[in-house]
């Protein structure tokens, strides 16, 4: 018999969990633990060994019994490259239940992952530390040996032994305290669900809680380090909401007995799901309300929202191997829009999820792009898996599928979904089952296409007579060309302006080539009307002119599609860049905020590919086009505004002012930053941010002592991110220098260092610096910074943008060997093969352009 290869790293599955009874003795000063694991396992067939997982673990007894027996000790064998643990024993073990018990000690890491130590200062100077898991994907083992594949299921009942004057959480109430005499207590949890190994979390340290909200019979509460309690508030509101929200929508109760949030000084993700006991960073569940921008809070409701819609969705089923991952975070990231749509209807949010669809575009747009599910037989290759391909994408073909079939049949789809494998784990088909029993429709011959195959369709749309012609292939960056035959069935909505109306036609474009009848002549054509394809469109000449002049008709989401779209056959060479940046000039009247990031981060994308004295031909350009709004808006709060308004304010002003280099804005900015000294309530939470990032562009030493001050002094987690990528937006290289070293020395958290230096390469003041820095430094950063981030920021290698660097760049990464994990790397160097090959192509054409720009 021939084994697949993907058993080679799988747990054989002759034993299995059934329950684990732990005891943890975590010693905050060692940054050790000690521990005891009971676990019931069903012995399927005879065996004389047991295999588990564990990892940087000393194992130091293992013994099983039944029903009272003596224990029978088997001998232990670690092997730490695969992971596992072995136990042999000296007599068969038969068929039935038994408890193995195992002793085993670890380390409290500096990783951020497994069971690790978190360190902070608190206002007084004082050092605290705080032990907290980050199990996710594959580090359950590293804090108890277990079965950690999602499949073994198992229930949990957890005891943690803490001192007296430490609070203790994981992840269900605490059922019972017992003080132990010795300055420490035991404190006993009750027993969870059936749940996967990498959702069980334990927390312990100086943490003080909230009052609960009580949503129906679940307490929800804020946990953080203490003093920051007041900055709760935020997430326990779209907490309480969006549990409600979803126990309204999947119709089923929230599987836990409560819900903690809890804030984590250190930690390497965002956020992570484990059951009732939510871990996040700082800066994604605490905020002040009141001197938060729009995006701050968007991000912690989203962050939140989404990590809750995971009770379900993850939590209660579980997908059955880490192929799944992308139905897990595709379909989190679809309901916590959902949930914070309808929480908060005047953020639009499927509308401002367009930025998110766009930047999917771009990375699947590539040839080294995957499909959005792929075969996973290492666990360590579903590392690659948490990118925008599955979250973006994901939600976004989850969004077409939903829009195609109806909202309720959709949501009756997932409640059967839920309803038939709760407490236990599913597969894609399963749910493409239950919608497709739902909605009597062949969800797999729509979905496929969009899951198993890489990459999404152009559309291309032609006049033909009185109706259209619609043609697809595949959207492409390099050798766009080049068509492989590679096809989609793709839900098609479009608008036609005819005779003073409109006309809509929806249809399923499957085949190469589709005509469209429209009654009259069409004034102009939206394809992707309502902007939830994902797809692109590529209008002919005149088509596109006609729908150039009408652009402050069709609606927000379609204009910025109509731009992104643009900016990416520009990209591909299938538009001249030149046509694309007079297209810009069509929107200074521009009122929706998505349409304006859309438009700022092109124009920034250019500025990384243009010759240094062209910038002051691109910055008359950006000023040209954004002063209308600019002043339109002002620097003041108006009466009738909504919060998007205001942000766009903040967005507006930080473009004109660093990008555009605006001396009247800048001069403005400081005056606006002096008055905010003596009174911080005469600048709007939205525009704090923007003056921010202009004083950096514009300032020098004063500046930086005074923003790097802040960065330390920080009072909410949002300050502090604000002043430490100011510490990026400078333009002298020594400050910029000093910003790099900040970054290894531990000023700089390694949850931060990262992104500061991915923020760097970013910038055209600082890339080559951070450039040789990480040539100098990419060793000791590997040791140093958590694995995810420090995979992310190389992605900042994509803007250096010459042919010098890149083979520089190229030579880098072959000559130290290192692989990012699927293909990460690969995506970068095609980003940056992208850049460089739109560089070379319109190198002259931007330059004439650029060049008379300045003269305006
Ligand atoms: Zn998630």
């Amino acid at each position: 018999m021939v084994l697949s290869a993907a058993m080679d790293y799988r747990l054989p599955a002759t034993v299995v969990p059934k329950r684990y009874d732990l005891r943890l003795e975590p010693d905050l000063v060692a940054a050790t633990f000690a521990g005891e694991a009971v676990i019931t396992v069903e012995v399927e067939t005879t065996v004389t060994e047991i295999v588990c997982n564990a990892a940087e673990l000393a194992i130091q007894s293992a013994a099983l019994t039944r029903d009272g027996s003596v224990p029978i000790h088997g001998s232990i064998t670690l092997d730490e490259a695969n992971e596992r643990a072995r136990f042999v024993f000296p007599a068969a073990i038969a068929p039935g239940e038994w408890k193995l018990t195992l002793r085993f000690t670890g380390t409290l890491n500096d990783r951020l992952h497994g069971f690790y130590r978190s360190t902070y200062k608190d206002a007084a100077g004082a050092a605290h530390t705080i032990a907290a898991t980050q199990f996710e994907a594959t580090d359950a083992r590293r804090g108890f040996p277990c079965w950690d594949e999602p499949a073994f299921k198992a229930v949990f009942g957890v005891t943690l032994v803490v001192a007296e004057t430490l609070a203790t959480v994981s992840n269900s109430a605490v059922a019972r305290e017992e003080s132990l005499g010795d300055g420490r207590r035991a404190v006993q949890f009750a027993d969870t669900i059936r749940m996967s190994t990498y959702l069980v979390a334990f927390v312990v340290g100086e943490l003080e809680a909230t009052e609960p909200v009580m949503v129906g019979p679940t307490p929800v509460r804020v946990w953080c380090v203490p003093g920051k309690k007041a900055l709760a508030r935020f997430a326990l509101d779209v907490g309480a909401y969006s549990l409600a929200f979803f126990e309204r929508y999947y119709g089923l109760p929230y599987p836990g007995d409560k819900v903690d949030l809890l804030a984590i000084p250190d930690f390497a993700a965002g956020a992570m799901e484990n059951l009732g006991a939510i871990t996040f960073r700082e800066n994604a569940l605490l905020v002040n309300e009141a001197a938060a921008s729009h995006a701050e809070l968007e991000r912690i409701a989203d962050v939140v929202a989404h990590e809750l819609a995971h009770m379900w969705f993850g939590d209660l089923v579980t997908m059955a191997w880490w192929n799944g991952i992308w139905l897990n975070e595709a379909f989190a990231t679809f309901m916590e829009l959902m949930a914070v749509d309808a929480w908060k209807p005047e953020w639009r949010r499927w509308t401002t999820f367009g930025v998110s669809r766009a930047a999917a575009m771009q990375v699947d747009g590539l040839e080294a792009t995957r499909s959005i599910e792929y075969e996973v037989r290492n666990p360590h290759d579903c590392r690659a898996m948490f990118d925008l391909l599955t979250y973006e994408k994901g939600a976004s073909v989850l969004r077409m599928l939903e829009q195609h079939l109806g909202p309720d049949v959709f949501r009756e789809g997932v409640r059967l979904y839920l309803e038939r494998h709760r407490y236990a784990n599913a597969e894609t088909t399963d749910l493409w089952r239950a919608l497709g029993d739902a909605s009597h429709q062949p969800i797999p011959a729509i979905m496929d296409g969009w899951i198993f195959k890489p990459g999404y369709p152009v559309v291309t749309v032609d006049l033909d007579g009185v109706g259209l012609k619609l043609s697809q292939r595949r959207f492409q960056y390099l050798g766009g060309e080049t068509d492989r035959g590679q096809r989609w069935r793709i839900p098609v909505v479009l608008r036609a302006a005819v005779k003073r109306g409109y006309v809509e036609r929806r249809l399923l474009l499957d085949g190469e080539e589709a005509s469209v009848e429209l009654p009259a002549k069409a004034d102009w054509i939206v394809v992707n009307s309502g902007g939830h394809g994902f797809y692109r469109v590529r209008y002919g000449p005149a088509l596109l002119k006609k729908l150039a002049n009408a652009a402050m008709k069709i609606a927000p989401i379609e204009r910025f599609n109509l731009l992104t779209d643009s900016f990416a056959l520009a990209q591909a060479g299938l538009m001249p860049a030149v046509d694309y940046l007079d297209l810009t000039a069509r929107f200074t009247a521009e009122s929706d905020r998505n349409v304006w990031t859309a438009l700022n981060s092109s124009l920034a994308h250019v500025n990384r590919l243009i010759r240094d004295e062209l910038r002051g031909g691109l910055a008359s350009l950006v000023r040209h086009r954004l002063a209308e709004k600019v002043s339109l808006l002002g620097w003041e709060v108006q009466e009738e505004e909504t919060e998007l308004d205001r942000q766009l304010r903040g967005d507006l002003l930080r473009t004109i002012g660093t990008l555009g280099d605006d001396e009247e804005v800048q001069a403005r900015s400081r005056e606006a930053y002096t008055r905010y000294r003596d009174d911080e309530s005469s600048v709007d939470a939205n525009v704090l941010p923007a003056i921010i990032a202009i004083l950096a562009t514009a300032g020098g030493e004063a500046e930086y002592s005074e923003f790097r001050d802040r960065f330390k002094n920080a009072r909410t987690p949002q300050e502090e991110q604000r002043y430490l990528y100011a510490l990026a937006g400078f333009r002298q290289a020594e400050l910029l220098g000093q910003t790099l070293e900040m970054t290894l020395n531990g000023e700089i958290r390694s949850q931060d260092a990262p992104y500061v230096i991915r923020s760097l390469l970013g910038s055209v003041y600082g890339r080559g610096l951070a450039w040789d820095f990480i040539k100098g430094n990419w060793q000791v950063m590997a040791r140093q910074y958590p694995e995810s981030a420090y995979t992310r920021m190389y992605e900042g290698v994509s803007a250096l943008v010459s042919a010098d660097w890149e083979r520089e760049v190229r030579a880098f990464f072959a000559e130290n060997k290192i692989d990012l994990g699927g293909k990460t790397l690969p995506q970068y160097l095609e980003q940056l093969r992208v850049a460089v090959a739109f560089q070379e192509r319109e190198a002259e054409a931007l330059g004439a352009y650029l060049s008379r720009q300045k003269s305006r």
